[in-house]
C-alpha cells in the first residue's frame, strides 16, 4: 500500500475518477503495470495513480486535484525522456497521451496538434497535406517534450528547430487557469515555454507552422568501424560546406539492426552517416555527392523516400524498455584532438548496442537570435550524444562508467552547453550548462511568476528565483 493510497480515501479517489472524461488508473488495475513504464527501462517508479487525461479539462481537474491534495505530480507526453521524470513513486501522473487530436489548416500551413501525440502520428497527418515542421528523428518520441525542449531533427537546418516553428499553445498553470501563451498573449512565457521544457505548466495543445516537404533525398552510408577517425574527418570537412536544406548525422552503432550488414559483420560495429536533403533533387544529390565519392562505403541506402518514411528509419535503433544512460554535450569544433577521444573510445564501446552521435546544427538554427526564447547554444557546431543502453542489469555500473569516461575525455573540446533534451538525472549545475547563467536567471524569475511553489518539479528543474523580478531580469540579462 503506498503513502498515498493510506491518506486519500476510496471515496475520494472515486470522485476524483468520476469527475474524469478519460481514465484513471491505480495500483492493482490491469493497466497499471503497463502504465507505469516509460520507455527508458531502467526507471522503475510506482505512482498512487495514473491519470489519463481525455481533454484540456481533465488536465485542470488532475492539476486541481493533486494540489489539493499534496500529491507529487509527474507529466507525461509520450514518455520518451530518458531522465524518466514523467513518472514517479507515490505520486500522479498526469498522462497526455490519449489526446491525439490535429487539424492541419493545409491553406495556412499551421497545425494545431494536441499534446498527446507522438511525431509519427504528427507526421502522417501534415504530411497527407504534403507539409511538415522539424520534429524529432524517432517516431515514437512525443511532440510535448521534445517541442517543449527546443527539437532538433531532420529538417532544422531549412526551417529551424521545432520551438522555433510554434505559433501558440494552451497550458494549464500550476494555479489551475488554462492559457493562451503565444506572442501576443503572455509573451514572457512565450519565451520561457520554448526551451524551458516542463517548468512552467501543462501544455495542452501546440499550434504549430507547416512548411511544404515533398519526398525527401535521404538513408544512410555505412563503412566499416575501422574507419571511424577517417570518416570523421571527412565528415568534419564535409559539413563545413553543405546547404541549408542538408541536415546530417554520425553515428557509430552496431549493425545488428541492419540485416545486410549484420551478417556481413556479425551484428558488429559500423559507422553510419544518416542524411535528409529537403528541396529540389538535383541539387541534393549534388550536395551529396562528396559523401557518395568518398571511400567505398559498406553500403548506401540513400534515396528518394517520404519524409514519414525516414522519420521512422532510425526506430529499430531506439527499442522501448532497454536499460538507458545518456551523456551529451555542445561542440564548437571536430578537432584531431576529439576525433581521436572519439576514436579510441569507439573502440572500448563496453555494450554493443550503444550509440555515438554526432548532430550537425548551423543553418536556420544558428540564425535566430540566442535571446529570442529559452533555447540556447545556437551557434555550437553539433551535438554530442552518447546513448548507451543495454539490455537487463548486467554490467550496468561498466556501461556507465565507460559513458561517464567518454564525456569527460570529450569535455575539453565541448562548448561547457548541453542540450536539455538529451540530460539525465545529472544535477543543477548542468541544468544551468543548458541555458548559461542569465538566462537561467531569466528563467528562474519566470518560474517564479508562473510557478513559484514548484509545483512542476519533476523535470530538468528551474529554482524560482528570490529576490529578483522578472521585470528586473528582463531588463537587466538578455542573454
Ligand atoms: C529514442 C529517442 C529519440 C530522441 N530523438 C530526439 C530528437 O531527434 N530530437 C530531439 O530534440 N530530442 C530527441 N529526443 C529527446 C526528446 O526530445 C526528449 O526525451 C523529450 O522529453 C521527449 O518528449 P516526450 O513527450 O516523449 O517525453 P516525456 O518523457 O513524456 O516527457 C518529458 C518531460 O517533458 C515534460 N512534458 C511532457 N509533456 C508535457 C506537457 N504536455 N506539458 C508540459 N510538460 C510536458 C515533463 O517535464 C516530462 O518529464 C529523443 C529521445 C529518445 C528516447
Amino acid at each position: 500500500m503506498t503513502n498515498m493510497d493510506a491518506l486519500l480515501s476510496k471515496k475520494i479517489i472515486g470522485e476524483f475518477k468520476a469527475s474524469l472524461r478519460g481514465v484513471l488508473v491505480l495500483p492493482g488495475d490491469d493497466e497499471y503495470d503497463r502504465g507505469r513504464r516509460v520507455w527508458n527501462g531502467m526507471i522503475d517508479k510506482h505512482p498512487a495513480m495514473i491519470a489519463y487525461c481525455g481533454d484540456a479539462g481533465d488536465v485542470i481537474k488532475s492539476v486541481a486535484f493533486a494540489r489539493t491534495h499534496g500529491l507529487l505530480t509527474a507529466v507525461r507526453g509520450g514518455g520518451h525522456n530518458v531522465a524518466g521524470n514523467a513518472v514517479c513513486d507515490n505520486g500522479i501522473v498526469i498522462d497526455l497521451s490519449r489526446m491525439k487530436g490535429i487539424e492541419v489548416d493545409a491553406k495556412s500551413r499551421i497545425a494545431r496538434a494536441q499534446a498527446g501525440m507522438t511525431w509519427g502520428e504528427f507526421d502522417s497527418a501534415t504530411q497527407a497535406a504534403g507539409l511538415a515542421t522539424t520534429g524529432g528523428i524517432v517516431s515514437r518520441t512525443g511532440i510535448a517534450g521534445l517541442t517543449l525542449g527546443g527539437g532538433i531533427g531532420w529538417l532544422m537546418r531549412k526551417f529551424g528547430v521545432t520551438c522555433d516553428n510554434l505559433f501558440s499553445v494552451e497550458l494549464a498553470t500550476a494555479d489551475g487557469r488554462l492559457v493562451t501563451v503565444n506572442g501576443q498573449e503572455n509573451q514572457d512565457l512565450f519565451w520561457g515555454v520554448r526551451g524551458g521544457g516542463g517548468n512552467f505548466g501543462i501544455v495542452t495543445e501546440f499550434t504549430y507552422r507547416l512548411h511544404e516537404v515533398g519526398p525527401v533525398l535521404a538513408g544512410t552510408v555505412y563503412y566499416p568501424a575501422s574507419k571511424c577517425r577517417e570518416i570523421l574527418q571527412f565528415y568534419r570537412d564535409y559539413i563545413a560546406a553543405i546547404p541549408d536544406g542538408l541536415t546530417t548525422m554520425f553515428a557509430y552503432m552496431a549493425a545488428a539492426g541492419i540485416p545486410s550488414l549484420s551478417r556481413l559483420l556479425h551484428g558488429g560495429p559500423v559507422v553510419a552517416i544518416h542524411v535528409c536533403y529537403t528541396g529540389p533533387a538535383e541539387a541534393g544529390k549534388k550536395a551529396l555527392k562528396p559523401l557518395l565519392d568518398f571511400g567505398p562505403p559498406l553500403l548506401n541506402v540513400v534515396r528518394s523516400m517520404p519524409y514519414i518514411e525516414l522519420q521512422s528509419m532510425l526506430d529499430s535503433g531506439a527499442p522501448p524498455h532497454m536499460h538507458n544512460y545518456w551523456k551529451s554535450a555542445y561542440l564548437n569544433n571536430l578537432s584531431d584532438a576529439a576525433i581521436e577521444v572519439l576514436d579510441a573510445f569507439s573502440k572500448t564501446m563496453t555494450s554493443p548496442l550503444s550509440q555515438v552521435h554526432i548532430q550537425h546544427l548551423g543553418g536556420a538554427v544558428k540564425r535566430t537570435g540566442e535571446d529570442v526564447m529559452a533555447f540556447s547554444h545556437r551557434s555550437a557546431l553539433c551535438v554530442l550524444n552518447i546513448v548507451t543502453k543495454w539490455e537487463g542489469l548486467r554490467g550496468s555500473e561498466q556501461h556507465m562508467q565507460w559513458t561517464r569516461d567518454l564525456e569527460a575525455a570529450m569535455r575539453p573540446h565541448s562548448t561547457g552547453g548541453v542540450y536539455v533534451n538529451f540530460l539525465g538525472e545529472e544535477g543543477e549545475d548542468r541544468i544551468k550548462a543548458a541555458y548559461g547563467p542569465a538566462k537561467y536567471a531569466r528563467l528562474a524569475a519566470l518560474k517564479s511568476k508562473y510557478d513559484p511553489t514548484n509545483f512542476f518539479r519533476l523535470n530538468q528543474n528551474i529554482q524560482p528565483a528570490a529576490g529578483k523580478s522578472l521585470d528586473q531580469m528582463e531588463h537587466g540579462a538578455n542573454t
